[in-house]
């Protein structure tokens, strides 16, 4: 199967961290593309891992020698897919798994043949406003303006070609796995099919030429 791009984005608190990280565990094939931020870092969470943390003018730097395949200002930070990253992932046969936010997704799928967009959406207001307060990382005046542009966001959910409802994570996780494994197996991106196509047709013959040699006249 030949790699592809799959950018997976919900309103902040949707979940989509979260089911990235599940997809990808232990699933070889599949890649974490790392952005790059200029947010401050969170508990937890690790340079180089969860996010390439740098500084603005390190991003500016970056932006200018057009090292982005896509670039985005979300709640007054930047964030942004590198070029680099998404070449790592490539040459190791691997499809990244892009979690971004929309004006980034459009981007991509302007930019990069073959891409898959799925948006995750939060089975309800009250599930997500109480996801993002579990999670405990922005101050109450952040939250709200993540639940204000969470509404703005999920309005162009119709943009994407998937969607997934996070009731639960499992089945999330489940029904992102069928998507990955669907767009799989599309012909184009099968580069084997001719010559697998050509040794199958060649068996069948050979077994219909058998046939005809034992069978009766
Ligand atoms: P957070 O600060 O919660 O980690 O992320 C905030 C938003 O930025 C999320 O919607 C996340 O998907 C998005 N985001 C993370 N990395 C990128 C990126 O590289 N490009 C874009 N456009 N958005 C990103």
């Amino acid at each position: 199967m030949r790699p592809f791009v799959l950018v997976l984005s919900s309103p902040s608190g949707g979940g989509k961290t979260t089911i990235a990280r599940s997809l990808l565990d232990g699933r070889e094939e599949l890649g974490y593309s790392v952005s790059a931020t200029t947010r401050a870092m969170r508990p937890r969470e690790k340079d180089g891992v969860d996010y390439h943390f740098v500084t603005r003018a390190e991003f500016d730097a970056r932006v200018a020698a057009g090292e982005f395949a896509e670039w985005a200002m979300y709640g007054g930070e930047y964030y942004g897919t590198l070029k680099a990253e998404l070449d790592r992932l490539a040459s190791e046969g691997r499809t990244a798994v892009l979690d971004i936010e929309i004006q980034g997704a459009r981007q991509i799928r302007e930019s990069v043949a073959g891409a898959v967009l799925v948006f995750v959406l939060p089975p309800s207001g009250a599930v997500l406003a109480e996801r993002l307060r579990r999670r405990g990382t922005e101050p109450a005046k952040e939250l709200e303006a993540r639940m204000r542009r969470a509404a703005e966001e999920m309005a162009e959910a119709g943009e994407y070609d998937y969607i997934v409802v996070n009731n639960d994570l499992v089945s999330a996780v489940s029904a992102v796995a069928a998507i990955i494994d669907s767009e799989g197996r599309r012909v184009r991106r099968l580069p084997s099919l001719a010559d697998d196509v050509a040794r199958l047709k060649a068996e069948v013959l050979r077994e219909a030429a058998a046939l005809a040699a034992t069978s009766p006249t």
